[in-house]
């Protein structure tokens, strides 16, 4: 299928962009989806994708997503995603970024971008070189640095919520909770669960990893077969998607399922036998909003302590999104979805009438570039 047909078939996004500099090798391709609430964030992907038509369907899908999660998130943000396609581990150079850089500026600030699967700190300071649109770029340029405190300070918050709605409490203390995968998300996670006071579970397939946590916290280890079958109150998934699928979902011995991994449902049809099991489902998408979160803090110049202030609202977003399946008599996951594309609805058409003051906040990275 050519570019222009894959496009169409998604049908919905406001621009997409090729960038090609045969000088430094750059191929990638920006993908706008959506600016009602605000210029498109969201990372560069830079992968060895297998072909153009497979780099396509990502760039496409990805910008999609995130159109949902700053809109469900309660953030100015629009949807956007950009792909470098190319080995991360061979094909980088400060040219190349530069290069893709230039096309960003292009853009004049509707998409800004920051970091994701193969690209790095290193390399957004390359982008920086030519646009101030760009986001994730090293602390000592103001930058917020690591996002994954605040993504788990943020799923730390949709857990709460999702004890409110199944257990009639969002205090934690005494519960038990599972935690799959102790990397970046999922180790700060378990400290802040142990903070609340819980009686914490956890597995990695990474036995370091383990012991690192087990040396610092009174944690209980299971192996990684085990983990998504535990007693407990919440299973926090914080390592691979499509952790709910036709092999475990009858495993799952848990009330509700809060965690900070990306795409949890294999398919939308398990989050309805989710549903059917009795077991609520706090939405990925709005659980893990407190990276982006945390880089929209950027934009308007940073603070950790306003960064953490924001990822509190990660509890109200995921009530909300128990609200609607309730009135709407639907499964969470596509609460979720109801919910941002209300708000785009409501929101878009009141910045059509009056643009407001949103697009202020982005002006800061842009002095700060000029000076
Ligand atoms: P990470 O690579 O630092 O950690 C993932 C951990 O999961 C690793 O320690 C790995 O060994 C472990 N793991 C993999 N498969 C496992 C299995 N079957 N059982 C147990 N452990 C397993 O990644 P991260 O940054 O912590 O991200 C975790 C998840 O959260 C990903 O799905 C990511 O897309 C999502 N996420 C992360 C952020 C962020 O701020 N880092 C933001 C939003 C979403």
């Amino acid at each position: 299928m050519g570019p222009f047909e894959m496009i169409e078939k998604h049908g919905e996004h406001d621009q997409v962009v090729i960038c090609h500099d045969k000088s430094v090798g750059l191929k990638a391709i920006i993908a706008i989806h959506n600016t009602s609430l605000g210029p498109a964030l969201g990372g560069t992907r830079m992968w060895n994708y297998k072909n153009e038509e497979d780099a396509m369907t990502d760039v496409l899908r990805l910008s999609k997503g995130m159109t949902y999660k700053a809109s469900a998130a309660g953030l100015n943000l629009g949807g956007g995603k950009a792909v470098i396609i190319g080995d991360p581990k061979t094909q980088k150079s400060e040219g190349l970024f530069r290069a893709f850089g230039q096309y960003i500026n292009s853009l004049n600030g509707k998409y800004i971008t920051a970091e994701d699967v193969g690209t790095n700190e290193r390399d957004m300071e390359h982008i920086y070189m030519e646009t101030p649109w760009v986001t994730g770029i090293p602390k000592a340029f103001g930058g917020s640095g690591d996002p994954s405190p605040y993504t788990a300070h943020g799923v730390l918050m949709g857990i709460k919520a999702a004890a409110q709605e199944k257990l009639g409490t969002d205090t934690l203390k005494g519960m038990r909770i599972a935690v799959q995968g102790l990397g970046n998300v999922g180790s700060n996670l378990v400290k802040y669960l142990i903070e609340e006071g819980c009686k914490v579970i956890v597995s990695d397939i990474d036995q370091a990893r383990v012991k690192l946590l087990h040396d610092s916290y009174n944690v209980e280890v299971v192996s990684p077969d085990q983990i998504l079958g535990v007693e407990c109150e919440i299973q926090a998934p914080c390592a691979m998607g499509a952790i709910v699928n036709d092999q475990t979902i009858m495993k799952f011995k848990c009330k509700a399922i809060a965690g900070g991994a990306n795409n949890q449902l294999a398919e939308a049809r398990h989050g309805d036998q989710l549903r059917e099991l009795g077991i609520l489902y706090a939405p990925d998408y709005v659980v893990n909003a407190g990276g982006l979160m945390n880089v929209f803090v950027e934009l308007e110049g940073y603070s950790p302590d306003r960064a953490f202030e924001k990822t509190r609202k990660v509890f109200d977003n995921v009530k909300r999104v128990f609200e609607i399946a309730k009135r709407d008599n639907i499964g969470t996951h596509v609460a979720a979805d109801r919910l941002a594309e209300e708000r785009i609805k409501t929101i878009g058409l009141l910045k059509q009438k009056h643009p407001g003051k949103t697009s202020r906040s982005f002006t800061t990275l842009k002095e700060v570039f000029n000076r």
